[in-house]
């Protein structure tokens, strides 16, 4: 599945702290977990930020034990919880997190989120050179520097359970569907939902689709018997998403039915691959952390889990698959 790298020996920090920031993720838990554990085994102090950077600028700091993470391994969502936090666009507010962190004698962060949470923590960095290290938790997978992310394998199967039910519904009736699944920007969700679950068309937002196309393509699949066809599109597609593409198709006279799986996807236990890629990960950013690493993310490329600095993370967008989205169109004749 991945390969986890030799771990770095030396141990230059003795008391780190760990929070979750941005849209939640099944398995950040898994992920919390795993840098409280590993560093509680070498003798490592850690501490929980309450909602992320908002717990870090207010000071809402606890320190965690193998304990206080106990069956947190199989939970959604992210039990020291997450938040969005204006003010820390504001270095004054960055200063004072630093301060916050200095005060309690903690001497490296972990951030667990994407590519928001890592800007705010890379100028942590840069502004008052307080160690920062990054593990990507999001259900986008939209992270440059990782082929996977934490809770991007859950939304996944989320979102195609949804689809195996409403496929036995369109074709108990000969429907057609439009399914809208998550990813403003990134069609990753889309692209990988859409082809586990033979969808007909896949609309990502990477990409422009005209109406006719889309229109053309349900009516080629009747004339070669198709009656049921399901088509996913990403919330951020340019149709506009799921009820703005049905009510068009409605208008060619193609009777669509919208189904917008919404915040489903971000919930439920994480997957077994979720809770493997978080345990690892969160290991590996603790130990990458304490042996003096700072402003990197650990990332998994072509099997092999490293870490990478956050110059080559921030702001970059991995490119969508084209491969798979063409696979996809070919096995939906
Ligand atoms: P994600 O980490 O999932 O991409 P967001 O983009 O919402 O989520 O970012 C999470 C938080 O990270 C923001 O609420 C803010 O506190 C912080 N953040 C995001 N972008 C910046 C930035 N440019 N400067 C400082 N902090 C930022």
């Amino acid at each position: 599945m991945f390969r986890v790298p030799e771990l770095p020996q030396q141990k230059k920090l003795k008391s780190i702290a760990v929070l979750t920031s941005g849209g939640d993720a099944p398995g950040m838990n898994a992920a919390v977990r795993s840098v409280v554990r590993w560093s509680f085994q070498h003798q490592i102090q850690v501490h929980g930020v309450s909602r992320g950077y908002t717990g870090l600028v207010q000071d809402q700091i606890e320190e965690l034990t193998p304990r206080s993470v106990a069956n947190i391994i199989k939970r959604g969502g992210t039990e020291i919880k997450t938040s969005r936090c204006q003010e820390f666009h504001d270095p004054d507010f960055r200063k004072q997190a630093a301060e916050n962190l200095r005060q309690r004698g903690i001497e490296g962060l972990i951030v667990i989120g994407g590519d928001g949470s890592f800007t705010g923590a890379h100028l942590l960095h840069q502004e008052t050179g307080f160690p920062v290290y990054g593990v990507p938790g999001t259900i986008d997978n939209d992270i440059a520097g990782t082929d996977a992310t934490i809770g991007f394998d859950t939304a996944v199967n989320t979102a195609l359970q949804a689809i195996d039910k409403i496929r036995d519904t369109a074709n108990s009736h000969d429907r057609l569907f439009v399914v809208e699944v998550m990813g403003r920007s990134s069609g990753q969700i889309a692209l990988h939902v859409g082809l586990a679950g033979g969808a007909e068309t896949i609309l990502v937002p990477e990409d422009e689709h005209d109406l006719k196309s889309v229109c053309a393509k349900i009516e080629a699949g009747v004339k070669k018997g198709k009656l049921t066809s399901i088509i996913v599109v990403a919330e951020g597609n340019k149709s506009g998403g799921g009820h703005a593409l049905t009510e068009a198709l409605k208008s060619q006279g193609h009777p669509a039915r919208a189904c917008i799986l919404g915040h489903v996807q971000r919930g439920g236990d994480p997957s077994a691959f979720d809770r493997n890629l978080a345990s690892a990960m969160g290991a590996l950013a603790a130990a990458f952390l304490v042996s003096g690493r700072s402003s990197e993310m650990i990332g998994l490329q072509e099997g092999v889990l490293q870490s990478i600095p956050f110059e080559q993370v921030i702001g970059q967008t991995p490119a969508l698959s084209r491969e798979l989205l063409h696979l996809t169109e070919d096995l939906a004749i």
